[in-house]
């Protein structure tokens, strides 16, 4: 097989990439460029933070917890601490956010 990293689904027979995702399904996160995650603007950025832009920016956004807050809140509301993997953190900030109209 070509490719290094490409691997086949268990039952469909769909290509994997590397990130775990058929590769027709793959694709960079819309707001890359303005993310402050994937332009290392955030201090106190988490270790496995190149692995987490792998995973998320660059192949597969509808998991991100940012992503979530994004769509769900606007950029505007979206804060420094919580990264892509966070999703339970995310979903706590859309809810009170949902109910007191305010992240804090
Ligand atoms: S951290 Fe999330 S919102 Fe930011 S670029 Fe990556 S996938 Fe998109």
């Amino acid at each position: 097989m070509s490719g290094g990293n490409l691997g086949r689904g268990a039952s469909s027979g769909e290509i994997l990439g590397a990130c775990g995702v058929d590769v027709g399904a793959m694709s960079d996160c819309p707001v890359l460029a303005s993310c402050r995650f994937f332009n290392d603007v955030i201090e106190n950025m988490p270790a496995i933070s190149e692995s987490l832009k792998e995973r998320y920016c660059l192949c597969d956004n509808s998991r991100c917890a940012r992503f979530f807050i994004f769509s769900a809140l606007g950029k505007q509301h979206l804060p420094d601490d919580v990264f892509p993997h966070e999703m339970a953190k995310a979903r706590d900030h859309v809810r009170h956010f949902q109910r007191y109209g305010t992240i804090d």
